[in-house]
């Protein structure tokens, strides 16, 4: 397994990562047990999760399980904001709602610390001086180890990184936000400020929800159990005739090289100095293991400028 630097911190995280949205939500805890164990079997060091995952608290809880005393060979990261319960105290990233956040997360997570704490989305009713100063408190109490952005704006990242830098707190290491070859708008302006201000990307939806696997066909019926079968219309959107144009001229770039769609859409990802680690999810064992195959092409210069021009629609 391929490690990269998590942005400008001295954190290495593997290049295939784990997203753990299923769990609690598609996937129960026996089987978020087995994609767990197949995870670590296969060298992933970062799994990435968040409080409102699994019905508010289901998915650290049951990440918290799987793991157990391996707990400490990873990289975990989960993320705050989202909300957790009625009204405007159960939400956002106050310094009032951080400090209760924190602990609630550690406490399902089985854990003394967090290795990297994500603000989930910007919360505008909040300064994020506010926010930068409570994490920062985090980070010397020990509870938290490093600390990412995430759905960040370009101007809020450089906004951040300055603030931090006039408070002499901890900066972002991370940006996560929506990255896949069939969305790459955060190349205007998220890109560009993560690179000047220090912070990788980690890309969510990196499989745009299993679009970018090669198990949907223009015209086939669709697998019984895929998320986007189950999500009905909302499925419906993503399996449109623009994206099954895009993902066909992908798929025979791919496949003229001797690899799979599914290969291209992580190598594609992996291979951009800007991406720390592409945090797919998974629902079986055996997509773990594919994932991680898939995240060791490297592609070079020509062929990620061929897969540029042909994957670009802004
Ligand atoms: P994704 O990685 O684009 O898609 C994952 C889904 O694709 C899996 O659940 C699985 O679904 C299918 N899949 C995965 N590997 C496969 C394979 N080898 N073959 C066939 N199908 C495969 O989307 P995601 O899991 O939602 O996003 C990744 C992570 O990003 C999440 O887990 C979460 O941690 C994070 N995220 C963050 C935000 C944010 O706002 N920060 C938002 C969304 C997600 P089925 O088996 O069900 O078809």
């Amino acid at each position: 397994m391929r490690m990269k630097s998590l942005g400008r911190s001295g954190l290495k995280v593997s290049v295939v990562g784990l997203g753990c949205n299923n769990f609690g939500m598609r996937i129960d805890q026996a089987a978020t047990d087995l994609v767990v164990a197949k995870a670590l079997d296969q060298g992933i060091t970062l799994f990435d999760t968040a409080d409102a995952y699994g019905n508010k608290g289901g998915s650290e809880t049951m990440l918290g399980k799987a793991l157990g005393a391996r707990r400490k060979d990873i990289v975990l990261a989960t993320k705050f904001g989202l909300p957790m319960g009625e009204g405007d105290l159960m939400k956002g990233a106050s310094r009032r709602y951080i400090m209760n956040a924190v602990e609630a997360s550690l406490k399902r997570l089985g854990t003394d610390y967090i290795d990297l704490y994500q603000v989930h989305f910007p919360d505008p009713e909040t300064p994020i001086d506010e926010t930068l100063s409570a994490l920062d408190a985090l980070v010397t109490q020990g509870k938290v180890r490093y600390i990412g952005s995430s759905n960040f704006a370009g101007w809020q990242i450089a906004e951040s990184w300055y603030i931090a830098r006039e408070l002499g707190t901890s900066k972002f290491v991370s940006a996560q936000n929506h990255y896949n070859l069939l969305d790459r708008k955060i190349e205007q302006e998220v890109v560009p400020a993560a690179k000047a201000y220090g912070a990788s990307i980690l890309p969510y939806f990196p499989l745009a929800s299993g679009m970018l696997t090669g198990k949907y066909r223009r015209g086939a019926d669709l697998p019984n159990d895929g998320r986007l079968t189950v999500w009905g219309e909302r499925g419906k959107q993503m399996l449109s005739d623009a994206n099954f144009d895009l993902v066909e001229k992908l798929t025979a770039f791919a496949e003229a090289r001797g690899h799979s769609m599914l290969d291209l859409a992580f190598g594609w990802l992996a291979s951009q100095p800007h991406v720390a680690s592409v945090i797919a999810g998974a629902t079986k064992p055996e997509q773990v293991e594919m994932n991680v195959a898939a995240g060791a092409w490297e592609l070079n210069a020509e062929e990620l400028a061929e897969v540029g021009k042909i994957s670009f629609r802004w």
